[in-house]
């Protein structure tokens, strides 16, 4: 197939020529994908590697449909996890809209809020925001969500990872329900896809292949393994081999398996082993990192977000402790090893439950994952941690598994339950400290807080 340029495009001279300042000519194959997809007006989500220029996915069709108005309320809305990135996208619609009269804001916590406010207040087209912030906003007033036409969540997985579900969920209620929708994210997850399936309507998947992975470079190899503790007796098995396993990448989805694997592995190895999540702080993540990437630490356990964003180099092995649900992920994980003409070795530990996992894996790859028989001297354990023991659920039990997309989605559809949270909270906290002696003190109080 010949190349597209974005001449090809059905753009305006304005984004072309801005496109032509930056020096960009071929639209990249998830930004080619996309743009027809949105231009329809479909709700669309778009799962691409990072580094594929999903931002620009989004943009180019948005900017072109979005016309010229003096109205106050913005029609644009983009939802991003961090500051850094509010400030990077808000950066790149500048770029975009050098030749294109357009009002934008960004939006994110940490600054004064009524600087914030005063700016929305000017009225604009388009606003980036962090979900804490936009919330906080909305709450006061600032800001009406109700002339959103267009909707994106950028980088969902890890917004939702952060724990911004409950700001996410409250804001997408807020929003017109003839609003389009566009999700784009690295990976999918099981929470992405709660999230889809409760506010999106029949997206259209865009899903760009993981492209490049020099597969050949990486020998690829599996366990079948019942439980938590024969994995464990395994792992450490092989990394007694200390030679050969001398930077070794551990990937498992929970973090609380992975707290969990990180002292029995400490236990083993003192000294040799880090464990870094979204749980952990800031500091200890960056130093965990470092250490790892420098080689004063040979091992170190990763969730599948957090590990997204490391540059890591020569990686000896890549252990994927469980089967993700999503290929994707595991191809994400496996990268990690075997890069710039290295060779590279990955395992993968796959459960009964999780034999689907591996067959659409494989599907993907179009290869099997040769598998191995568990060497004699590693014990089976027949032992469950607590998550692997079965649970009594009760059927049609309205609180089972609150943690959920499905259930949570659904209890927050009820309005007066939603708003009533924070004051219920704070009524159940003055209580317990019997701060404010008067209703109007404890308003005062909360007006000069926010
Ligand atoms: P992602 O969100 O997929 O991680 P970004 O949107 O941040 O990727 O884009 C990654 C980089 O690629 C950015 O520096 C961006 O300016 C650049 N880029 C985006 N689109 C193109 C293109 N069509 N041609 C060349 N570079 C591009
Ligand atoms: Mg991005």
């Amino acid at each position: 197939m010949q190349a597209l340029t974005f001449q090809d495009l059905n753009l305006n001279t304005p984004l072309l020529n801005a496109l032509e300042d930056l020096g960009f000519q071929t639209p990249t194959p998830i930004q080619e994908q996309a743009f027809s997809s949105i231009m329809s007006g479909r709700d669309v989500v778009g799962i691409a590697q990072t580094g594929t220029g999903k931002t620009f996915a989004y943009l180019l069709p948005l900017l072109r449909m979005l016309k010229y108005s003096k109205q106050k309320n913005p029609r644009i809305l983009i939802m991003v996890p961090t500051r850094e990135l509010v400030v990077q996208v808000v950066g790149e619609i500048e770029k975009l809209t050098k030749y294109i009269n357009i009002r934008v804001a960004g939006v994110y916590g940490g600054v004064n809020i009524n600087t914030q406010q005063v700016e929305l207040n000017r009225g604009l087209d388009v606003v980036v925001a962090t979900p804490r912030r936009l919330y906080d906003l909305v709450l006061r007033r600032a800001i009406q969500l109700k002339s959103i036409q267009k909707f994106v969540i950028d980088e969902v997985d890890v917004m939702l990872d952060l724990g911004f579900k409950f700001q996410v969920t409250n804001i997408l209620e807020l929003l017109p329900e003839n609003r389009q929708s566009i999700m784009f994210s690295a990976t999918m997850t099981e929470n992405v896809e709660g999230m889809i399936e409760a506010s999106f309507k029949a997206p259209e998947k865009i899903s760009v292949a993981v492209s490049g992975t020099p597969l050949e470079n990486i020998e690829q190899i599996g366990y079948k393994l019942p439980n938590f503790n024969t994995k464990a007796n395994l792992l450490k098995h092989v990394l007694a081999e200390n030679e050969t396993y001398h930077k070794v990448l551990i990937f498992i989805g929970d973090k609380r398996i992975a707290d969990r694997l990180f002292d029995s592995l400490n236990s083993e190895f003192p000294g040799e082993v880090s464990v870094v999540h979204t749980g952990k702080s800031q500091n200890y993540r960056l130093n965990s990192v470092q250490e790892f990437d420098a080689g004063e630490t040979r091992i170190m356990i990763a969730t599948d977000v957090m590990a997204r964003g490391l540059d890591i180099e020569h990686v000896s092995h890549v252990v994927n402790f469980d089967t993700p649900n999503y290929p994707e992920n595991y191809m994400h994980r496996i990268g990690r090893t075997g890069r710039a003409e290295r060779k590279g070795r990955s395992i993968l530990f796959t459960t009964e439950k999780e034999q689907n996992h591996l067959e659409a894996i494989e599907a993907l790859m179009q290869m099997k994952v040769p598998q191995h028989k568990l060497p004699k001297e590693v014990k089976i354990s027949k032992e469950l941690i607590p998550e692997e023991r079965p649970r009594a659920i009760e059927i049609n039990n309205p609180n089972k598994e609150s943690e959920e997309a499905g259930p949570a989605f659904h209890e927050k559809k009820d309005k007066n339950k939603k708003v009533n949270l924070g004051g219920s909270y704070r009524r159940e906290i003055a209580k317990k400290y019997k701060k404010p002696k008067t209703r109007g003190d404890k308003n005062a109080n909360r007006r000069r807080k926010k």
